[in-house]
This record gives structure tokens, sequence and C-alpha cells, in this order.
């Protein structure tokens, strides 16, 4: 009998995409500004739709819909290959680290060929993300989590998740 293991993205660290410009009045007019953000929201649902895209090639079902398991952001069934993207993260602006903290597990369970497996990874957390995975008390969940915010939290997060996925889950 499997057990029903899930694997929940609850506070991801992420700040408002707003914070980042912090401009004076002087420097950068208001229209300026909303172009800007309007194209980095454009990238972001483009980044959003190429990891959803390569998670169904991957053999993974994107389902957009509340989550089994209440006040998820993200969650993954390893038995199943179900991914949930809870719609609030949309109105949150943290729709593309959501799908990036579950494509790392994706490609956990690619790795561990129907189980679950770390990746092995020799990247460093930022210190803002270790309380997110250390309350984790069982070890093996907090490698798998500890991965997955490591990742979400890297400047180059969307290329290095998408980099892992195709390794991992062997696609082109
Ligand atoms: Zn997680």
């Amino acid at each position: 009998m499997l057990t029903l293991f899930t694997l929940a993205l609850l506070l991801p660290p992420v700040k408002s995409d707003y914070s980042l410009f912090n401009y004076g009045p002087n420097v950068i007019n208001q229209s300026f500004d909303e172009r800007t953000i309007a194209s980095q929201n454009k990238n972001k649902n483009e980044q959003f739709n190429r990891l959803k895209n390569e998670l169904e090639k991957a053999g993974f079902e994107v389902i957009v819909a509340l989550p089994p398991k209440r006040g998820a952001y993200g969650l993954l069934q390893v038995s199943n290959r179900k991914i949930w993207i809870n719609p609030v993260v949309f109105d949150l602006h943290i729709a593309l680290p959501t799908i990036i903290h579950e494509s790392v597990h994706a490609s956990q369970v690619c790795a561990g060929k129907g189980e679950i497996t770390t990746l092995g990874l020799t990247l460093e957390p930022i210190n803002q993300a270790r309380p997110f995975f250390q309350h984790y008390r069982d070890l093996h969940r907090q490698d798998l989590e500890r991965e997955a915010y490591t990742v979400q939290t890297q400047p180059n997060s969307f290329e290095l998740a998408l980099s892992l996925l195709r390794q991992h889950c062997q696609l082109n």
C-alpha cells in the first residue's frame, strides 16, 4: 500500500515585486515604473507556463485549484504525480516561485524513480529561507524542502529549476 506522501509549500519567502522599484520620485516617472512592472509580470507568466509545460511533458498533472491540504500554496502528491497550484498565488504574485518550488519536488520524484529522493544539490540556501525548512523534524523531509527552498530563492531560480527537471526527468 502506498502511503500518501504530500509536499506542500506553505509560506515562501518572497518579496513583493513592487519593492524592487524604490527609486526616488525624481529619478523615474510613474508611467515608466508601470511599464517595467507590466513587462516583468509578462515575463513571469511566460516562465510559469514554460515550467508547467515541462512538468506535463515529464508526466505530472498540474492542477490550478485549491490543494487538498488547507493553507498550502502548492502541493505535490508523489503517488499520482499531481501538482496543485492554489489560485491565490496569482493574486499574491508568487505563482512563479510556487511552481519553481513544486518543480524541484517533481525532479526529486524523477530522481527517485517513483519514490522521492534528494538531488544532492551543493548550493547553499539563503539565510532567510532557513526557517521554512528547518522546522521539519523528519530529516529526509527537511532535506527535500531545503533543496526546494534553496532553488526557489536563487537569482536564477527559473533556469535552475528548468535544467534540474530536464536532467532528472530526462527531457530534451
Ligand atoms: Zn516543499
